[in-house]
């Protein structure tokens, strides 16, 4: 039954997401979880797209215990915010994959799922939901910018989430993501450029050049360019 909450004298609330209230997601418990292994804390933010129509249908998958898949958070395409799973726990979400040499990205992270079917722009109040939950993660966990990562960046060749489409540079100028380079670095290759900035899965170079332009260069095309140095590199001009 529906019921009205209208209360004579309060104003509705704002259409606009406040930035500044406290979350209360709507929880959906996932069965899919088990225990941080060696009882790790969440050091990373990975984010996905669900490739899915709709949030119901994502959250139905991410709570069925067949495919044993799950996520910490869904963010839905007007902004709400469910989660599945508490951030103690390990969530299902990165499979295999590693970043800055370190595997088990799972025991190691806190999951976002960003219900996008993967091939249009993300929504205004998902991308606001998700920068007001980055920064309460960041604060309780301490987790730095240069720990939110792509799926795509930890699962090079095999995970292209959250894809071009995603605003990257957005998250980046708010602090909650690490700043691309501004300064194209000569005196090493590219690979060991891509590894200090985390990129440490072993592939071929094609995959890993394809692998960094999905966040940095999403529509670029063609061999390796002074721009992807310049993207991975430092963020000052040497003096
Ligand atoms: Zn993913």
């Amino acid at each position: 039954m529906a019921t009205d909450t209208r209360v004579a004298g309060i104003p509705a609330r704002s259409a606009v997401l406040s930035t500044t209230d406290p979350l209360t997601p709507i929880w959906h418990p996932s069965p899919n979880f088990g225990a941080r292994r060696d009882g790790r804390k969440p050091s990373l933010i990975v984010l996905h797209y669900t490739a899915m129509d709709s949030a119901s249908a994502a959250l139905e998958r991410l709570c069925d215990p067949g495919p044993e898949v799950s996520a910490h958070y869904l963010i839905g395409s007007e902004g709400t915010l469910w989660q599945l799973v508490r951030e103690a726990d390990r969530a299902w979400h990165a499979g295999a994959g590693e970043w800055h040499g370190q595997t088990d990205i799972n025991s190691r992270s806190i999951g976002i799922e960003l219900d996008n079917r993967g091939d249009h722009p993300f929504a205004e109040p998902q991308m606001q939901r998700l920068e007001q939950l980055l920064r309460e993660l960041m604060q309780r966990w301490t987790i730095a910018p240069d720990g939110v990562i792509g799926h795509s960046d930890m699962a090079p060749g095999r995970k292209a989430d959250p894809g071009p489409r995603f605003d990257w540079q957005r998250l980046e100028q708010q602090g909650l993501a690490a700043p691309r380079g501004t300064a194209i670095q000569t005196d090493i290759d590219f690979r060991t450029l891509a590894q200090s900035r985390g990129y440490s899965a072993t592939v071929d170079d094609e995959t890993l050049l394809k692998t960094t332009r999905l966040r940095y260069r999403p529509w670029a095309n063609g061999p390796l360019h002074p721009d992807d140095f310049k993207a991975l590199g430092t963020t000052r001009n040497p003096t």
